[in-house]
């Protein structure tokens, strides 16, 4: 960001009246751009005792396996996001249930957060953002090959909540 999206102006850093971290802030006419944490929201999609992954084709970690998540848009709830990444990276239709897991990753500044979900159907596919999609049961899951390691934790804490048939919500740390 160079130039202000409100007067074109340079914009420079600095510390606003009133506030206590530095901010990209327009030298002319003092409109302050924020950064804040971006909400990452996403599904465990299940059909029977089968969990849907995709195989990402696009970067970061492309080849790798990871569960349909991505940013939320604007002017939506973040249900509405889980359940729109999901047919957008998967084609998978789902009802989605009640929030598993917040993982906060303040290296990076997001918030990752997955629902429960049921596949209402058994139609699912590749799309332009993952090759390959695809039901695993437990012991096929690909661990190795896994994109991210909140998809990781996420789907760790999934399996053993089900093991004990109690699912809980997770607040997990990256
Ligand atoms: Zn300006």
């Amino acid at each position: 960001m160079k130039y202000c999206s409100q007067c074109r102006a340079d914009i420079v850093v600095a510390i606003p009246p009133g506030d206590n971290r530095e901010r990209y802030t327009c030298s002319a006419c003092d409109f302050i751009f924020y950064e804040n944490p971006r909400i990452i929201a996403g599904s465990i999609p299940v059909f029977g005792d089968q969990i849907l992954l995709c195989k990402r084709s696009i970067e970061p970690r492309s080849g790798y396996w990871t569960l349909p998540a991505g940013f939320m848009e604007n002017g939506e709830t973040t249900q509405q996001g889980a359940w729109r990444e999901t047919l957008e990276e998967s084609l998978a239709k789902v009802e989605i249930g009640n929030l598993f897991s917040v993982c906060n990753v303040p290296r990076i500044n997001q918030v990752h957060m997955f629902y429960l979900a049921q596949m209402t159907s058994h139609v699912f596919g590749p799309t332009t953002e993952s090759s390959e999609v695809a039901l695993f049961a437990e012991q096929d899951i690909p661990w190795n090959n896994i994109a991210f390691a909140t998809v990781k934790q996420t789907l760790k804490h999934f399996l053993t909540d089900r093991k004990h048939n109690q699912f809980q919500l997770h607040h997990l740390e990256f």
